[in-house]
């Protein structure tokens, strides 16, 4: 038969999967010969098996009474007894924490007749009586759903019937009184009494614990946070011990660093005569831990000496939580403790520094998604005002704008502005486009507004409940102060909190480290940050390139670490004032014509690569050569038809307004994304490609005469055959041939078609390197084109649990990256020497710099501000294998 319950002392840290945390690190404590009150774990896979027969396995019960007879033989005592009652915790915890998202019943086991053991026993009738009107309360709430407010209006009632203001001054016979109105309240939701025997009461707290996996909002938070909807929980039962039982009694909770600096030293709260849940609902003002120096000299002392041992076993900063029941400390839980993303470097260098982990071990400490957020500029923390109201941190950063309330006063504002909706809608998006920051008053981490935000890297905080938005009257009304249309709000993307007026924004220091700007010398973060990101450039084996158009961002992408351009793509070079010159391009109807046009945009094409170059003197540079639908270049069809027809009624002559409105008309599209661009446009206007190609071999052979060392690649997009590429290539190669003094320079393509990653064998015959175009392989391999869908279905993709991430935001690696896996492999066969990179923005999001790393590529390529954080997840994927992490 299966086993379903662990003694505290039969498990360990590592059966987080079978104990959850919390039950795990509760049996190390108690192998370390820690003080922890006797208890034990019932599985996840008791739970699993609740779940999934809806009732409880087999035995369970007996197993659970067999251990239980252990902690009453421990304890001296026995459940529900008259006489000197044992009292009981259930507490839920599964592998990953969820806080606040199930429930924990405190004073298991007390009742009528044994509260009066209690009483006697304690010599305090005051602590038994409220132990058993807490217990009611917890128990009706969690078991069975009885509302909190029918329990808080009894105990509002009391007070003021008392006339005291707070629940430690109700006396016993107020408290008596409570518990009999608890009870009434507890029958009239559930139809029966409150359960008078204490085993059946251990019994529906386990199973409620159970059901509780399944809590609506368990759900929710499981599916915002990646974590599996189908582990299970772990129930924990353990002895209570009181930290109510006088002055000498108290609760408390203490990290072993600093959770929002990593700075070393004694952090915690302390609150004397209380219980644990009154630190967290902070009825009463705590301490801070190191007066429980004064308080209680031994127990801290004691304290210390634990948490000093704990960090030695876990290797890392520990978060714990205490109780002390007349000068007696106990350990009541522990776990690796949450921290901020500066803590979270600083912590790991430490660790490092005191020997107790290898800077391997330090990279799998920090995530990609941490150095992400401290690259955002922030707020100056000294400047902050009392928040107006928090919301969900949807995405983060720091924005400040005036308040509008329609997309289409954003779109028009002239400054800088925040879109305040109750919800957006694809709508909005041209509002959102023109907005700093997007605020609304409903949805979470899926809604509209945070998915479309999320994308365009646009700080947005969403489901600000407490706002009231009066689009009719222009208001926005929270907490009675009354905000306008045009008002200044400040918004934090990274903590949820709305601010009013403008909030002085600091740029990150860390971004300003990267520039060059500050040094690490006396900053510990900066330090941290230089010595991981310099273990994880000498670990990693991808390349780290960037997507960089133009010699600023080229020069900027080299500070950040890029060792090359992976994508420069040419379509800027034919906008502003040379748009006039595709112009002539498109409409040219005899080679002569065109001709002219191109000789006209060589010149400014070369200049451009030229620059281009000196900014990545001896770094590769690949060059895309041009890829949008031409018409792209021309004025939109509606607004030429309303010129034309404008004029027409004018009597006047439209000019050349007529000639381009037919060529847009002849070159109308009904999927442009499926139309005559990439490969295809220089397959299909003859010199286009070749023009590109000269301009840049002539650039490069200009460099080489002026002493530099350019190493352009040319890049070929869209390719779906071979014969495309040969076609290509075999012009440009006659192109290259006559010009002198250019290094050799290599042709590729790109991987963004479907078939071409299953053709990659055929294609890696003619292409020198492949770069995998992920935008557009995940468009074609979903059929979905990115510009219409991400407003339209992303959020209820996202709620239904369809996607669990953005394919655009993170690879989908069983559809797209499968298609890439086919490529790399039929790539490499046909040429072993192929090299083979990514450019699309996946290039620079964490999960998917580790998925492309264990493909085998040999760069990613991501905006020069990504650039960072794919140098940290590549060194991370690197030496992934080598240690194992417990950073979740
Ligand atoms: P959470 O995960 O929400 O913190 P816990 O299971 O830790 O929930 O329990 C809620 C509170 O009850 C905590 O403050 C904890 O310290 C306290 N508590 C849990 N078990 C016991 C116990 N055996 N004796 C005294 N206090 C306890
Ligand atoms: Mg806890
Ligand atoms: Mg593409």
């Amino acid at each position: 038969m299966a086993r379903y319950v662990y003694n505290f002392g039969d498990g360990n840290k590592d059966l987080k999967d079978l104990l959850g945390g919390k039950g795990a690190n509760l049996a190390e404590m108690t192998r370390m010969g820690l003080p922890v009150p006797p208890g034990f774990t019932i599985t996840t896979l008791a739970c699993r098996e609740y779940l999934r027969t809806g009732s409880v396995p087999a035995g369970l019960f007996e197993e659970v009474e067999e251990h239980l007879r252990e902690i009453q033989a421990r304890m001296d005592k026995r459940l529900g007894d008259r006489g000197d009652p044992l009292l009981l915790s259930v507490r839920s915890g599964g592998k990953f924490s969820m806080p606040g998202m199930m429930e924990s019943i405190l004073d298991i086991g007390l009742t009528d007749t044994s509260v009066l053991g209690l009483a006697a026993r304690s010599g305090d009738a005051r602590f038994a009586w409220d132990s058993y009107r807490r217990l009611i309360q917890m128990f009706g709430r969690t078991v069975f759903d009885v509302p909190a407010e029918d329990f808080e209006s009894e105990l509002t009632g009391a007070r003021a019937h008392a006339g005291v203001t707070s629940d430690a001054e109700l006396g016993v016979a107020e408290l008596q009184d409570l518990v009999q109105a608890y009870k009434k309240v507890f029958h009239a939701h559930t139809g029966r009494d409150f359960p008078q025997a204490p085993h059946e009461q251990l019994y529906l707290a386990i199973t409620a614990v159970f059901s509780s996996w399944n809590a609506e909002r368990a759900v929710l938070y499981r599916r915002q946070e990646h974590i599996p909807q189908d582990l299970g929980t772990a129930v924990n039962v353990m002895a209570m011990v009181f930290g109510n039982r006088g002055a000498d009694s108290g609760t408390g909770v203490a990290f072993t660093r600093d959770p929002a600096t990593g700075r070393r030293g004694v952090y915690g709260d302390y609150l004397t005569n209380a219980q644990g849940e009154d630190v967290v609902a902070g009825i009463r003002n705590t301490v801070g831990l190191h007066e429980l120096a004064t308080i209680d000299p031994r127990s801290y002392r004691q304290l210390l000496s634990v948490m000093e041992r704990l960090e030695q076993r876990y290797r890392d900063l520990c978060d714990i939580e205490f109780t002390i029941e007349n000068g007696k400390l106990w350990m009541l839980q522990t776990r690796v403790g949450k921290r901020t993303p500066a803590a979270a470097f600083v912590i790991a260098a430490q660790l490092v520094d005191e020997g107790t982990i290898t800077l391997d071990e330090a990279l799998q400490r920090v995530t990609g998604e941490q150095l992400a957020q401290l690259m955002f500029p922030s707020f100056d923390p000294v400047a902050l005002p009392t928040p107006l109201t928090t919301g969900v941190p949807a995405s983060p950063g720091a924005a400040v704008g005036a308040i509008v309330l329609d997309s289409a006063a954003a779109a028009a504002a002239t400054g800088p502005v925040i879109l305040v909706r109750r919800e957006t809608n694809p709508d909005d998006l041209a509002g959102m486009i023109a907005a700093q920051g997007i605020l609304t008053s409903r949805g979470g981490k899926t809604s509209h507004a945070a998915v479309v935000a999320r994308g365009m890297g646009k700080t947005c905080v969403c489901g600000a409940e407490e706002l009231v938005i009066d689009t009719e009257a222009e208001t926005v009304t929270v907490h009675g102060t009354v905000l306008r249309a045009g008002d200044i709000v400040s918004l934090d993307g990274t903590t949820g909190r709305v601010y009013p007026g403008a909030v002085p924004v600091h740029p990150s220091p860390v971004v300003r480290y990267f520039e060059g700007e500050l040094s690490p010398a006396n900053d510990p973060l900066l330090a941290a940050v230089q010595r991981l990101m310099t273990h994880a450039d000498h670990t990693r084996r991808l390349g780290v390139h960037a997507n960089a158009d133009t010699a600023t961002d080229a020069e900027r992408a080299r500070r950040f670490g890029a060792t090359g351009i992976g994508l420069c793509r040419t379509e800027h070079m034919f906008l502003g004032d040379r748009r006039t010159l595709v112009e002539r391009l498109i409409l040219a109807d005899d080679d002569t014509e065109r001709d002219a046009a191109l000789a006209a945009l060589l010149p400014l094409q070369r200049a451009d690569f030229i620059d281009l170059f000196a900014a990545m003197d001896g770094l590769p540079v690949t060059i895309r050569l041009i890829d949008p639908p031409l018409h792209e270049f021309l004025p939109a069809l509606e607004d030429l038809t309303a010129r034309v027809a404008g004029a027409e009624a004018l009597g006047q002559d439209p000019g050349r307004d007529a000639v381009l409105l037919t060529a847009v008309r002849r070159m109308h599209e009904q999927n442009p994304m499926l139309g005559l661009r990439g490969v295809r446009l220089g397959l299909v206007i003859p010199g286009l490609f070749a023009m590109q190609v000269r301009a840049i071999a002539e650039a490069a052979a200009r460099r080489v005469a002026d002493g530099g060392d350019p190493r352009p690649e040319i890049m070929v997009p869209l390719v779906g055959a071979v014969q495309e590429l040969e076609t290509v290539r075999a012009e440009a190669e006659a192109v290259l041939a006559g010009i002198g003094g250019a290094p050799p320079i290599r042709i590729g393509t790109m991987i963004e078609v479907p078939r071409a990653a299953l053709t990659a064998g055929e294609i890696a015959q003619s292409a020198q390197f492949f770069s995998f175009g992920t935008n557009d392989l995940t468009q074609m391999t979903w059929a979905f084109s990115r510009d219409d869908v991400e407003g339209a279905f992303f959020s209820r993709y996202l709620s239904l649990g369809i996607f669990t991430a953005s394919p655009f935001e993170t690879i989908d690696t069983t559809g797209v990256g499968e298609l890439i896996q086919i490529a790399v492999a039929r790539g490499r066969a046909a040429r072993p020497d192929l090299t083979i990179g990514v450019c699309g923005e996946h290039g620079g999001d964490p999960a998917s710099v580790r998925f492309f790393h264990r493909t085998g590529l040999d760069y990613v390529s991501c905006s020069p501000f990504r650039i960072p954080i794919a140098r940290l997840e590549a060194g991370r994927a690197a030496t992934a294998d080598a240690t194992t992490s417990d950073s979740r």
